[in-house]
């Protein structure tokens, strides 16, 4: 579609958080008689689905020690749960197995997912887990398990179908959607965005809506925001941080049919998700770790394989220099080799006996990407130089589905209690969320 030269709402990518808002703000707009899908205009430089929501795992969890994540999630697994054909959506539900150093942690979240109501079984105890765990899967042997949180709803959804039922709902309310056009600037006048410039021309707007994923470091300096910004440590001073830093996503797929892994009754199986510090060894009998390691894992007819990944690294590189084009596997900045594989393919023989001898059926197709993440690895919810409302999802987002209804609600004037703990100013109020004892920056 061509782009136009005005439009009330113009926003920048169509991947989860774009389309999620742009439907929602449709209906929004419609459902108060103050406009239609038509006022709302989508861009995106490639397609539907072009950025992380194209690729990732598709893993939709509950499994967060913060507060107001969990909340939050509640929420999204509403909204996929309201359509789960559209969404490609797969409500096998999600496991996380893990040992002693975290109970504590998993107790509480079990504790507060009891609160709101949402349901999940939590097992302690060596030997309970053991065979909790072999009631789903007979050969399961992982080591050093001493609690397992098991998310009845939640599970996993088809990363580019869920995108195309998205935008398809979206259409379907009126949305135009500008693909193939590139934005190359923002026009701030009196301190707002007033037009957005792009290699297909210019469009005039009253609100934007920033939704581009690891693409945000370059949105936020056309908005002229600054690299460093002032977090407030524990120490109660306050210290100067890098606003963006991109982790490098570690995942793959195990070459063998998704059957392999059904449940005891030849069904799906929950999405597992396995921490432990029990030492991890390859095939060889060689030590691939004695540090806490993590995998996640689920059988994916969409990979064709067995998908998952494990802890992400950070890109050693400021992140001005980071390549985020060409996106995906194809990024300088994304190396995923035989480290990975080797970790991955060992860890999953730790936990089943069926994967032993497997390693050697690891796809070599490659998987993964980039992620770009905010000063204490939570999204960013908030609006800047007036009317310019970013999603910055701090690469949490893809099971983030219902975050553009709130934002759709917040731009009809109407601040949303679920969003308020992602502002950007907990930074230099010292308002961050509690950190885990998990070895990933996301749980
Ligand atoms: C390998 C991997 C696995 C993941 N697995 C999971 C998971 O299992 N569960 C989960 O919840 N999250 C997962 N994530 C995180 C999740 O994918 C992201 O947080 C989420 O998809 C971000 O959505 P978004 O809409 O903000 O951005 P994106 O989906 O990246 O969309 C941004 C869009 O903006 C467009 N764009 C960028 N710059 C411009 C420009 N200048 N002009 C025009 N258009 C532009 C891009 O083309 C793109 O289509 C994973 C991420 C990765 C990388």
């Amino acid at each position: 579609m061509r782009l136009p030269e005005q439009a009330e709402y113009v926003i920048l990518g169509a991947g989860v958080h774009g389309l999620s808002t742009a439907w929602h703000l449709a209906k929004e707009l419609r459902a108060r008689g103050r406009g239609s899908g038509e006022d709302i205009v989508v861009i995106d430089k490639s397609g539907v689905g072009a950025g992380a929501s194209g690729i990732a795992c598709g893993v939709v969890r509950n499994n967060y020690f913060q507060t107001a994540m969990r909340e939050l999630m509640a929420h999204s697994v509403s909204v996929w749960e309201s359509d789960p054909e559209a969404f490609s959506y797969h409500p096998v539900g999600y496991m996380q197995v893990s040992p002693e150093v975290m109970h504590a942690d998993v107790v509480q979240i079990f504790k507060e997912q009891q609160a709101i109501g949402y349901p999940s079984t939590l097992v302690e105890g060596e030997e309970e887990c053991r065979e909790y765990m072999r009631g789903i899967f007979h050969d399961w042997r992982a080591e050093n398990i001493t609690s397992i949180l098991h998310e009845h709803r939640g599970g996993y959804a088809n990363n580019k179908a869920s995108m195309e039922g998205l935008a398809a709902k979206a259409r379907s309310e009126g949305v135009r959607m500008c693909t193939g056009v590139r934005v190359t600037g923002l026009r701030l006048e009196g301190g707002a965005v007033s037009a957005v410039e792009t290699d297909a021309g210019t469009v005039r707007c009253g609100r934007l809506v920033a939704a581009v994923g690891p693409w945000v470091r370059d949105i936020w300096r056309m908005l002229d925001l600054p690299k460093k910004i002032p977090v407030r440590g524990h120490d109660g001073a306050l210290h100067d941080r890098e606003m963006w830093t991109y982790w490098s996503l570690q995942e793959g797929t195990l070459g063998v049919n998704p059957d392999f892994l059904m449940d005891n009754r030849g069904n799906m199986p929950p999405v597992v998700h396995v921490d432990t510090d029990a030492p991890l060894y390859d095939e060889d009998g060689e030590l691939v770790t004695d540090d806490l390691w993590g995998i996640y894992y689920k059988p994916d007819f969409n990979f064709g394989g067995v998908q998952g990944g494990t802890s992400p690294y950070v890109v050693d590189r400021p992140a001005d220099e980071v390549a985020v084009d060409p996106y995906g596997p194809a990024s300088r900045d994304f190396v995923v080799g035989e480290d990975f594989a080797r970790m991955w393919t060992s860890a999953l023989a730790h936990c089943h006996g069926r994967f032993e001898g497997k390693g050697g059926l690891f796809s070599r197709e490659p998987s993964g990407g980039i992620g770009c993440f905010t000063p204490d690895s939570f999204p960013v919810f908030d609006t800047f130089r007036q009317n310019a409302y970013v999603i910055a999802d701090s690469n949490h987002g893809y099971k983030m589905i219902g975050v553009g209804a709130l934002v759709a609600r917040e731009l009809m004037d109407e601040p949303q209690d679920l969003l308020e703990p992602f502002r950007f100013s907990r930074y230099e109020t010292g308002k961050l969320h509690p950190t885990s004892n998990s070895p990933f920056p996301w749980s």
